[in-house]
């Protein structure tokens, strides 16, 4: 049921350590060709896969979840040596996986099962059913930060909705591909060789190819720029897309909240994962009343941070080699714009660690303000009260999480937010909840996954009206009478044109 394609390719590429650059696997670079073949064994894997009874499914899933929980240490130990983070760190995404296996299982036949709809008094005579059927291969582009908990979002909600998936990690993170892959074939078995999960590896353009191979749908989590190319791909077949890109979250700290707990959060919520976290925080706006009790928590808590190669050290080095360039550019541009640092400036970036960063007072117009930094840096500025602050953290062109510090108005500010997620006296806290749905709006793409709209966002909707008894009169016929529409309308006036 699951299938690693064996490399008929020419070319091969290395996973490595980022602590270390030791070579941990080679993996080859699937061709367009490879791809399109992966696809299209998929198309039987889809159509075996959806011939199962709901049942079925959910207990395949579910057996994939006792898989995963058993062997939590062995994936938390691949994800820690191809990212660099703590193995703890790599633990806590490990158990976040498993209760959204577990969730989707048990829930996909409730949520997208056929149920009754309200027929209306004009076709009473009428039985309606919406029900939500897979969309087929569904095609999955993964990024390197969280390489098991972002993917797994797309990959386990399109599979408890009935579909086959062909899963492209990122260049950075292969292994944790071919281990989630080859374990979903543990309990699930192949006994007719359809493959239902399959894993192609490569750089860009193996993704690029996946969105171009006759998928039924694409799950892409990554850049801004990226999905947009991703999008024009799949545009060229009208091809659905759903885009987790990334985010430039904000924190709002009100003069009531709890300013302990406001701090930790600021200070987690932006530097866990060396601040490579699509929902981190970047930016947090704090009232004038509480700014400096606020700066002074946080600056204390930042500095006492460790970075380095250890599973003791509070975070690891930047997956990404590149990312360096780009914190070290966001804070040199913080600094000349105006802001300046309480912890840490443009020397705490020492490839590949950097250390926390807390900036003040930056300019709202500031790159590190309005671009994903997605390092360990914080950037907190001053507003005179929440209103201030909302209106500031939704300047920006992402809107995909946010938080609120407050006691008395914190869901009223939450309420205002332009993000798809927001989490109130904690951070992050939706995202471990498996029935929250996790997506943006604006720069941060669209569609969602986790929860029922996870679900539902891998299927197409399908309506069933079936007549029960014929009407002696009939509405939608040639042969209806010539006074039947006036009737209608003054029955309607009746019934519906009464202002209450
Ligand atoms: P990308 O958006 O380039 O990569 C994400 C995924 O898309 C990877 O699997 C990548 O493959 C693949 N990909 C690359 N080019 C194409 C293409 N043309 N068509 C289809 N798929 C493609 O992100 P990067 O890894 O380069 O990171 C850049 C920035 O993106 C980061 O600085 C960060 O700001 C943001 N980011 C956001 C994430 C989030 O969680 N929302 C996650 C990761 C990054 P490959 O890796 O093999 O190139």
């Amino acid at each position: 049921m699951t299938q690693t394609i064996a490399p008929p390719v020419a070319s091969t590429f290395d996973s490595l350590d980022p602590r270390t650059g030791t070579v941990l696997g080679s993996y080859p670079v699937h061709t367009a060709d490879d791809v399109a073949a992966a696809v299209l064994r998929a198309r039987r894997g889809a159509q075996h896969w959806a011939g199962l009874t709901a049942g079925e499914r959910r207990s395949r899933l579910l057996s994939w979840r006792s898989v995963l929980a058993r062997r939590a240490d062995e994936l938390a130990a691949v994800i820690s040596s191809e990212t660099g983070k703590p193995l703890d760190d790599a633990r806590l995404e490990v158990t976040l996986v498993i209760d959204h296996v577990h969730w989707a299982a048990r829930n996909a036949e409730k949520v997208l099962g056929r149920t009754a709809v309200s027929v209306g008094l004009m076709m009473a005579n009428q039985r309606a059913t919406v029900e939500h059927k897979p969309v087929g291969v569904v095609g999955v582009i993964g990024p390197w930060n969280y390489p098991a908990f972002t993917p797994m979002g797309s990959v386990v909600y399109a599979l408890a909705a009935g579909n086959a998936v062909v899963l492209k990690p990122s260049e950075l993170t292969p292994g944790v591909g071919r281990w989630l892959v080859e374990s979903f074939a543990t309990p699930s078995g192949s006994p007719d060789g359809a493959p239902v999960l399959q894993l192609v590896t490569g750089f860009g353009e193996t993704g690029a190819a996946l969105c171009t191979a006759g998928v039924d749908k694409v799950a892409f989590t990554g850049s801004t720029r990226t999905a947009k190319r991703v999008m024009a791909a799949c545009a060229e077949t009208l091809t659905p897309v759903v885009l987790e890109c990334g985010g430039k979250d904000a924190m709002i700290v009100d003069a009531d909240a709890d300013l302990e707990a406001a701090a930790d959060a600021a200070v987690w919520g932006g530097m866990s994962n060396s601040g490579q976290t699509c929902i981190g925080m970047e930016r947090v706006y704090v009232v004038d009343a509480v700014h400096d009790r606020f700066v002074e928590l946080v600056a204390a808590k930042a500095r006492a941070l460790r970075p380095g190669p250890t599973d003791r050290a509070s975070y690891g080095p930047m997956t990404m080699a590149s990312q360096v360039d780009v914190v070290r550019s966001h804070v040199q541009a913080a600094l000349e714009g105006g802001g300046r640092a309480v912890v840490g400036g443009a020397e705490s970036v020492r490839a590949p660690y950097v250390d926390p960063v807390v900036l003040l007072d930056v300019p709202e117009d500031n790159l590190a303000v309005t671009e994903e930094t997605f390092g360990p840096v914080l950037v907190v500025n001053r507003v005179a009260d929440a209103d201030e602050a909302v209106e500031r953290a939704n300047g920006g062109t992402y809107g995909l999480g946010a938080s609120v510090f407050a006691k008395a108005r914190g869901d009223e500010l939450a309420g205002r937010l332009r993000v798809g997620m927001v989490a109130v006296n904690s951070v992050i806290s939706f995202a471990a909840i498996a029935e929250v749905p996790f997506g943006g709006v604006g720069d941060s793409g669209f569609g969602r996954i986790h929860g029922a709209d996870g679900l539902r966002e891998f299927t197409r909707t399908h309506s069933v009206v079936s007549q029960r008894f014929a009407l002696p009169v009939k509405l939608m016929s040639f042969d209806r009478g010539p006074r039947m529409a006036g009737q209608l309308v003054r029955a309607l006036r009746l019934t519906r044109g009464r202002r209450r």
